[in-house]
């Protein structure tokens, strides 16, 4: 299900915000309860058009809603210096995407705090707004959408705060836990068994409500129990190898690069020299000894061809070296956001101004393979 693709809808102070296919099942399902059943049973004898412009008018709301609920958290990681590098809209709400995890318990109570807590101050203002809206007269139409968002931000806020990893309210048990035994590791056990225990009892929540009272109602209790059981299992794990990564340095698990490639090499040269035939996508460049970036088999191919016998591999190698630079010391999970497929793909170790290794993807899937079969 979250292997489904994403599409970019734009960028909100500053940060990429995307929406995942699956967000698109809960904002039809959302709308077209609106539209068809919740809006009819509250104002009635309305035509179909105004249900449908009310229904696409709150469902749209509802999406601001979640997402700036899922600001309040980025902004807040933001402020504590974790770099945010998007923000995706699941079926099951949004996830921030953070380079790396809060720093301190502290940290992370505020963040996953934020969250919840502006779901709640919106409520409280769109509940303020219903109360003038009634007292100056305002159509029926336009106090049953203000209602439904004010109920709708009140439900956010509390589903949030549920207090199973990988939920807010998980997240905030967590910091909890974490500044309690000051163990972060533990915490996470903990805090994602509370959110596997809670993914349960939201499922047998909805099967008692087929046995014991015949209805439906309550089935997507099971779906989102369902969700959040199996997101609970795998955060855990995803916790306990990145804290088996941060024991590994770098230069444990380094190659040697194939080649360097001189900085004034053309990528005509490079085209007949490395890339033709070559294992191998992506070359440190040096000059002069000292590593100047990394020259990538797709970014050569964004020049125009007839310019390759002009062009140098230091043109085209990435010059923002702090992006894809690490020290021998530095630790397997602190590189892990650097390989992500869109990005530089590789780590650069270098030791003086002199390169010392390479790390690539495929070096830290093998190291999270024997990680996994030693456990
Ligand atoms: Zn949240």
């Amino acid at each position: 299900m979250f292997n489904l693709p994403s599409f970019r809808i734009g960028r909100f102070f500053g940060i990429p915000v995307e929406i995942n296919t699956s967000w698109f099942i809960i904002f039809l399902l959302v709308a077209v309860t609106l539209t068809t059943s919740y809006f009819p049973a509250t104002v009635e004898g309305l035509s179909s058009a105004v249900y449908i412009l009310m229904g696409a008018l709150t469902t749209l709301a509802f999406f601001g809603s979640v997402l700036l609920h899922e600001f309040a958290h980025s902004l807040v990681a933001r402020a504590g210096g974790l770099t945010i590098t998007r923000v995706t809209l699941f079926v099951f709400g949004g996830v921030s995407q953070m380079e790396e995890e809060p720093r301190s318990p502290g940290h992370e109570f505020v963040m996953a705090s934020a969250g919840p807590g502006m779901s709640l101050v919106l409520a409280a203002l769109l509940y303020i707004v219903a109360a003038f809206l009634d007292a100056a007269g305002a159509h029926d139409a336009v106090l049953a959408c203000v209602d439904y968002l004010w109920i709708i931000n009140l439900s956010l806020a509390i589903f949030n705060l549920l207090p199973g990893f990988p939920l807010d309210g998980g997240r905030v048990l967590r910091a909890l836990l974490w500044g309690i035994t000051g163990d972060l590791l533990r915490a996470t056990r903990w805090a994602s068994r509370m959110g596997q225990a809670l993914g349960v009892a939201l499922i047998a929540t909805a099967v008692l409500g087929v046995l014991l009272w015949q209805t439906l109602d309550l089935i997507w209790l099971a779906v989102m129990g369902w969700f959040l059981s199996t997101l609970a299992a795998s955060a855990y794990q995803q916790q306990l190898v990145r804290a088996q990564l941060a024991r590994v340095p770098l230069e444990r698990i380094m190659s040697s690069p194939a080649a360097l490639v001189p900085a004034a090499t053309t990528l005509e040269e490079m085209a007949h020299s490395y890339f033709l035939g070559g294992r191998h996508s992506r070359y440190p460049v040096v000059e002069d000894d000292r590593v100047v970036g990394l020259v990538d088999l797709r970014k050569a191919n964004q020049v125009d061809r007839s310019l390759w016998p002009e062009t140098t591999a230091g043109d085209v190698a990435r010059h923002d070296l702090a992006d894809i630079v690490a020290l021998p010391t530095t630790s397997v999970d602190r590189i892990l956001p650097k390989l992500d497929p869109n990005g530089p793909g590789a780590v650069l170790v270098v030791e003086d101004g002199r390169l010392a290794g390479i790390v690539t993807r495929a070096d830290v899937i093998r190291l999270v393979r024997s990680i996994a079969e030693e456990s």
